[in-house]
């Protein structure tokens, strides 16, 4: 963002550095604070750039999770950000591509809200920058970061690699390629593209059921990206980045919770570079699917373990904070 402002003034190039330094490393609030640059250069900056690309209309704090409700520039709908601490104290950031989603999943709360607006590279990386700054300021970092808030990030490809690279470079906020994950419901077209881009970070596949029929009632979308494709694309994925896939499985009581789906997901999977992360269904009001049984999500898992398939059932930490990505913004804008 930078390097044509220290071109256009003719800089010298450890100008660049400084202001890199100070703008995505340190926890800074404005460009004023930047103490090595001369005033003058400061006083343009601030001129030229906002601090800040989109506003925190609200920031809500739970036990392990605090969610921020932003605003675009000139738009009156919110979208949201999710800082985790995990177990293990790692914080992990929930960020959003998009205001709402076109892709109306049936279980999903942003799918409700219809698509509203994409959001530029820079609105992503200032979802990162927000939660990095406060966190800096009691010694903490960001330590990976999720495309599994609002919106399908593989529909807005270019801002979410430019983000990546912004991210990821060591110059910038420098965060390992690994730590970085995009998670889609499976576009294929796009996965294509995503392999041939820059991108090095972790893919996680919306799978959510284990045949085609249920696929498609669950996700409009998988109607024309048939799931035969998305695992002969995924495979071809796999083979240039040699990287293991992790799959979405949302347990929905009656719908996609019994035996019979989890051994015909355990044969989908079987032979491929996978892991499975089961979610239980996170209850919300309009929506009839029900959260099933732990006991009944702890024999799904075994299931999958036993046809050697590597498993995680992954705490729903966002329950104290009504719920999951999307459902706190759908809420709101229904009032
Ligand atoms: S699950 Fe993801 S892709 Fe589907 S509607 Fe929700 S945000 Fe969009």
């Amino acid at each position: 963002m930078f390097e044509e402002f220290v071109e256009k003034y003719k800089l010298p190039s450890y100008r660049l550095n400084q202001i890199n330094k100070h703008f995505y490393q340190e926890p800074h609030t404005s460009f004023e604070e930047f103490e090595s640059l001369p005033f003058p250069i400061r006083e343009k900056l601030n001129s030229e750039f906002s601090y800040i690309s989109i506003k925190a209309k609200d920031v809500i704090k739970g036990k392990n999770v605090t969610k921020a409700l932003f605003l675009k520039k000139g738009s009156k709908v919110p979208f949201e950000t999710v800082l985790i601490k995990n177990s293990d104290k790692r914080n992990t950031l929930c960020v959003s591509s998009m205001i709402g989603c076109p892709l109306g999943c049936r279980f999903c709360a942003t799918g409700r809200m219809g698509f509203v607006d994409y959001l530029t590279d820079r609105e992503i990386i200032d979802q990162v920058l927000f939660f990095q700054r406060q966190l800096q300021k009691n010694n903490q970092n960001i330590d990976n970061v999720v495309f599994m808030g609002m919106g399908e990030p593989l529909l807005n490809l270019e801002n979410v690699v430019k983000a990546y690279e912004v991210m990821t470079s060591p110059e910038k906020i420098g965060l390992g390629k690994r730590k970085i994950t995009i998670s889609t419901v499976g576009i294929i077209d796009q996965i294509e593209k995503l392999k041939n881009s820059t991108f090095k970070g972790k893919l996680a596949i919306s799978l959510h059921a284990s045949n085609q029929n249920l696929r498609e009632l669950l996700i409009p979308i998988a109607k024309t990206n048939r799931l035969s494709m998305l695992m002969q694309t995924l495979d071809l994925y796999t083979k240039k980045n040699n990287k293991r896939i992790s799959y979405e499985y949302i347990l929905l009581e009656k719908i996609n919770d019994d035996k019979f789906h989890a051994l015909e997901l355990a044969k989908l999977l079987e032979g491929r570079l996978a892991h499975v992360n089961l979610i239980a269904y996170n209850q919300v009001a309009g929506f009839n699917y029900k959260t099933p049984s732990k006991n009944r999500i702890i024999f799904f898992q075994q299931i999958l373990q036993k046809h050697n398939i590597s498993t995680t059932i992954r705490a729903s930490l966002g329950r104290d904070l009504l719920g999951a990505c999307g459902q706190l913004a759908t809420k709101l804008k229904r009032r």
